[in-house]
C-alpha cells in the first residue's frame, strides 16, 4: 500500500534528495505534456494535471519500465497521446492514474477522495479492462470481446484512456520479448483496432493499426512496405497526376475544395490481398483521393464531377452522407477507372465529416475553451445509440436511427473460462448456463462454481467480466430446481431431457415390479408368459416394448390388473376397479384412474405410482418427502420419520412430492386412549367421530395389563381427511373427562 506523498509545496533545503517528479528525465517529459496543453487552452487552471502527475510519480517511484525508464513516464506519454487530441483534462488526469491502482494498489477510494467522482471512475474502469484476459485468435471471440468492453464501459472515455495506454506500450513494444511483442500486436489489432473505427476515432486507429502490423506481421509487414516501396514513384506521380486534374476540374465548376492524395493502409491492403488471393496490382482503391470541400451540396456536385471525368465503377459508389455508418462516418465514397486505366477510389466530404472522421467519439470530450461539457450531452447520448448498433453495421444502416437504447448491450452479460474464452450469455444467467454453454457433459456434472477465485451459490447472478471456473463430480445428475435457475434454452431442454429420462427409468422399474407384485397378489406366473406375449399385450396398448408398458404401468397411466387380465383372462376376470387408499398400507394407487383422486403427487409429473409409507403413515398437510422405492412405487413419508433419515443414504431417489388436491379421500389413523374405565366412557369418544363425521374402522377397548387400576386403553382405527380435522379430534377426546392421554400410533 502506497502512504502519503510528500506534500505539494516545495521545501527544497530540508529535502536532500529529489522528489520523484523532480527527477530530469519525468520533470521534463510532464513540462511536455503541459506545454502541449497550454497550447490550446492558454488560460486554463492546470493545478488537478500538475498534482495527478505528483501524486502517480510517487506511487510510481519504485518502479521501472522495461527499458530501464522510470515506470511515470509511460503514463505522462499516454496523458501525452490524448492532449495531442485534445482531450478533456479528465481524460489527461485519468491516463496520468491509469496504471496506479492495478499496480500500485492505490484504493480507487482514494482516487475518489483526491480527484473526484468522474476520474475514480474512468480510472476503475481502466484497471477493471487491463484485468481482462483477451488472449483468441478466433474472429466471433474478438468480436464478443470487443462488444464486453464497450458493455462494461459506462464512460466511454475509459476506452479512450485505454487506447492511449495501448498506444504507448506499441510505441515502446521493442523493448519486450518478440514473442510477447505478437501478443500484444495481435491483440490490439484484434480488439482495439477495430475498436477505434467503431469509435470512429480514424487517426488513432491509423497509429494502432500501423504499430500493430509491424510487430504482429512482421513478414506480411515488410514485404508490403517493400512493395509498395519499389512502386512509391509511380503511385507518388499518378496520385499528383489525378489530385493536379480534380483541382483543375472542381475549381472551373467554382467548388472549393482541398485533395489530398492517399495510399490504402499497409494493414489494409495486406488484408485485401490475403482474403482475396489477388496481388497488390488487382487491389482497385490502392489508391486514393480525398476530397475536402465547404457543404454538403458541393459534396454531390464534385461526385457529378468525377463521375463525367472518369468511369465509375458498379457496386462501388457509396452515399455515407445520406446513410452515416453507425460510427457516424460520413462521406461519398466511389472508385473509377482513371488515366492508363488504373482504378483508384475517391472520398468526398465536408470539413465537419472530415472532423468526425478523423476524431470520431473523442471529438465530444475535447476540451472547448470557455465552454462546459454538457451542451456536447446529446451528441455523446446519439454516439452511444449509434454503437448499439454497430453489429447491423451495413446489414440494416436504417435501424439505429430509430433505436432509443441507450444502455450498452445491456441485454448480454459477457463471462471467461479460466482460460480466458469468452462465454455469452443473456443477463441474469448463471453458472449452470455457462457450464451448459461449455458443453452439456459439463452441465450435467455442474455441482457448484467458483467466480473470480470464490465459490458462489449456483443461482449467483454472472456479471460482465466475471471469470467463472465450474466445478463438477462425474456421476451426477441434473436437478429439477435447476429449471428455476437457468435462463438459456439450451440448459433448460438439456436438463429437461435428462430429467425425464431419470424419469421413464424410474417409472420402468416401478411398472416392472408393480407387475409381478401384482401377478403375486392374484396367482398369474408371470414366468409362464411368454415375452412374445407380453410385447403383444404392449402393443395393444400402442406400446413398441415392453419397457414401454412397463413404463406407463410406473406412470400410472393403466392398472397391472388390466394387463395381467390380457395375458391371463382364465386367472384374472375382468372387473371394474375402483382403487382407493384402503387400510392396509402400502397401497398401489394407479392414479389417474377413472374415479380415483390422486392424493399425493409427484412435483412436475403428472401420474406417477405413490403409497403413504407403513412407517409414518403421513396425511394431508405433513410435511412430506418422496422415496423411490425398488418395485412398489414412491413411498411417501413424512418429514420427520425416522426412516426417512436413514434411507437418505441413496439421495438420488429422494423425489419432491406434495399434497395434490383431493376431494373426498381419507387417511385411516392409528391411536390410542388411555382412559378411566367408566361406563360411557366409550360412548362420549365414538360420538367425538360421528361429529367429526370420521368414519371408525375398529375399536377395541382392553384393560391396561401394565396398571392395577380401573384404567383402560382403546385402540381405534379412524378415518380423517386430514391433519387439521385429526387434531381437532385428538384435542375433542382429551378434553373428555376420564381421558388420562390419547396418542396417534405410528
Ligand atoms: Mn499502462
Amino acid at each position: 500500500m502506497a502512504t502519503e506523498p510528500a506534500p505539494v509545496t516545495q521545501n527544497a533545503a530540508a529535502v536532500p534528495a529529489p522528489a520523484p517528479w523532480e527527477d530530469p528525465p519525468v520533470a521534463e517529459a510532464y513540462g511536455r505534456l503541459e506545454e502541449i496543453v497550454r497550447a490550446t487552452r492558454p488560460s486554463g487552471d492546470l493545478s488537478a494535471l500538475r498534482k495527478a502527475f505528483e501524486k502517480a510519480a510517487f506511487w510510481h517511484r519504485n518502479r521501472t519500465r522495461a527499458t530501464g525508464e522510470p515506470y511515470i513516464l509511460h503514463p505522462i506519454a499516454a496523458a501525452e497521446i490524448l492532449a495531442g487530441e485534445q482531450m478533456d483534462l479528465v481524460c489527461l488526469i485519468s491516463a496520468l492514474l491509469h496504471d496506479v491502482v492495478e499496480d500500485e494498489e492505490v484504493p480507487v477510494d482514494e482516487i475518489r477522495r483526491l480527484f473526484g467522482e468522474e476520474i475514480s471512475r474512468v480510472v476503475d474502469g481502466v484497471t477493471k479492462l487491463g484485468k481482462l484476459k483477451m488472449a483468441s485468435r478466433e474472429e466471433r471471440q474478438a468480436e464478443s470481446v470487443r462488444k464486453m468492453l464497450l458493455a462494461m464501459t459506462s464512460d466511454i472515455r475509459v476506452i479512450i484512456v485505454k487506447l492511449a495506454d495501448r498506444m504507448h506500450n506499441l510505441q515502446t513494444l521493442e523493448a519486450l520479448p518478440a514473442e510477447r511483442r505478437q501478443r500484444i500486436a495481435h491483440e490490439t489489432l484484434e480488439i482495439y483496432v477495430p475498436i477505434a473505427h467503431r469509435l470512429g476515432m480514424g487517426r488513432i486507429r491509423a497509429q494502432l493499426e500501423d504499430l500493430s502490423f509491424k510487430y504482429g506481421e512482421p513478414e506480411g509487414c515488410q514485404e508490403i512496405l517493400q512493395q509498395l516501396e519499389s512502386r512509391r514513384q509511380a503511385n507518388q506521380d499518378y496520385l499528383q497526376l489525378i489530385k493536379h486534374n480534380v483541382e483543375q476540374k472542381l475549381s472551373r465548376e467554382r467548388i472549393p475544395v482541398r485533395v489530398e492524395g492517399r495510399l490504402k493502409r499497409p494493414y489494409s491492403i495486406w488484408q485485401k490481398m490475403k482474403r482475396q488471393h489477388i496481388a497488390m496490382d488487382q487491389v482497385y482503391d490502392l489508391l486514393a483521393i480525398r476530397i475536402i470541400t465547404d457543404s454538403v451540396k458541393n459534396c454531390y456536385a464534385a461526385l457529378g464531377v468525377i463521375h463525367n471525368e472518369w468511369h465509375p465503377i458498379m457496386g462501388r459508389i457509396k452515399d455515407f452522407i445520406a446513410i452515416p455508418r453507425p460510427n457516424l462516418y460520413q462521406s461519398l465514397h466511389t472508385s473509377v477507372i482513371g488515366p492508363e486505366g488504373h482504378s483508384f477510389e475517391v472520398q468526398i466530404r465536408t470539413e465537419e465529416m472530415h472532423r468526425v472522421a478523423e476524431e470520431g467519439i473523442a471529438a465530444h470530450w475535447k476540451y472547448k475553451e470557455g465552454r462546459k461539457g454538457h451542451e456536447d450531452e446529446d451528441q455523446r447520448i446519439a454516439w452511444l445509440r449509434h454503437l448499439v448498433e454497430w453489429q447491423q453495421e451495413m446489414r440494416e444502416p436504417q435501424a439505429f436511427m430509430s433505436t432509443l437504447k441507450v444502455e450498452l448491450y445491456s441485454e448480454e452479460v459477457y463471462c471467461f473460462t479460466p482460460k480466458g474464452k469468452v462465454i455469452v450469455l443473456p443477463r441474469d444467467a448463471c453458472p449452470i448456463d455457462f457450464a451448459y454453454a461449455i458443453h452439456s457433459d459439463v452441465g450435467a456434472a455442474c455441482v457448484g462454481a467458483k467466480v473470480n477465485g470464490r465459490i458462489v451459490p449456483l443461482k449467483y447472478q454472472l456479471r460482465n467480466g466475471d471469470v467463472v471456473e465450474i466445478l463438477t463430480q462425474p456421476s451426477h445428475q441434473p436437478s429439477k430446481d435447476w429449471l428455476a435457475l437457468v435462463k438459456t434454452s439450451r440448459a433448460r431442454n438439456k436438463i429437461r431431457h435428462v430429467i425425464n429420462a431419470t424419469e421413464r427409468a424410474k417409472a420402468i422399474e416401478i411398472g416392472e415390479k408393480y407387475l409381478e407384485k401384482e401377478a403375486r397378489r392374484l396367482g398369474v406366473q408371470l414366468s409362464r408368459i411368454s415375452k412374445a406375449q407380453l410385447e403383444q399385450v404392449a402393443g395393444e396398448y400402442g406400446h413398441a416394448k415392453i419397457e414401454d408398458l412397463y413404463a406407463a404401468l410406473g406412470f400410472g397411466r393403466f392398472s397391472a390388473r388390466h394387463v395381467l387380465h390380457k395375458v391371463a383372462p382364465e386367472i384374472v376376470p375382468e372387473t371394474a376397479e375402483t382403487p382407493k387408499v384402503a387400510a392396509s398400507a402400502p397401497v398401489t394407487l394407479p392414479p389417474g384412474a377413472p374415479g380415483s383422486d390422486l392424493i399425493v403427487k409427484v412435483k412436475g409429473i403428472d401420474d406417477v405410482l405413490v403409497y403413504r409409507a407403513k412407517c409414518c403413515n403421513p396425511i394431508r398437510g405433513e410435511s412430506i418427502v418422496g422415496y423411490v422405492t425398488r418395485g412398489k412405487g414412491i413411498a411417501v413419508h413424512s418429514t420427520n420419520c425416522k426412516n426417512v433419515q436413514s434411507l437418505l443414504y441413496e439421495p438420488e431417489r429422494k423425489i419432491d412430492v406434495e399434497w395434490a388436491r383431493a376431494t373426498s379421500d381419507s387417511f385411516p389413523v392409528k391411536m390410542m386412549v388411555y382412559t378411566d374405565d367408566r361406563p360411557g366412557m366409550l360412548h362420549e369418544i365414538t360420538s367425538v367421530f360421528y361429529n367429526e363425521s370420521s368414519n371408525i374402522r375398529s375399536v377395541e377397548a382392553r384393560g391396561d395389563q401394565h396398571r392395577n387400576d380401573d384404567s383402560a386403553i382403546i385402540d381405534l382405527t379412524v378415518e380423517v381427511r386430514d391433519k387439521k380435522q385429526l387434531e381437532k379430534i385428538l384435542s375433542a377426546i382429551r378434553r373428555i373427562s376420564g381421558v388420562r392421554d390419547v396418542e396417534r400410533v405410528q
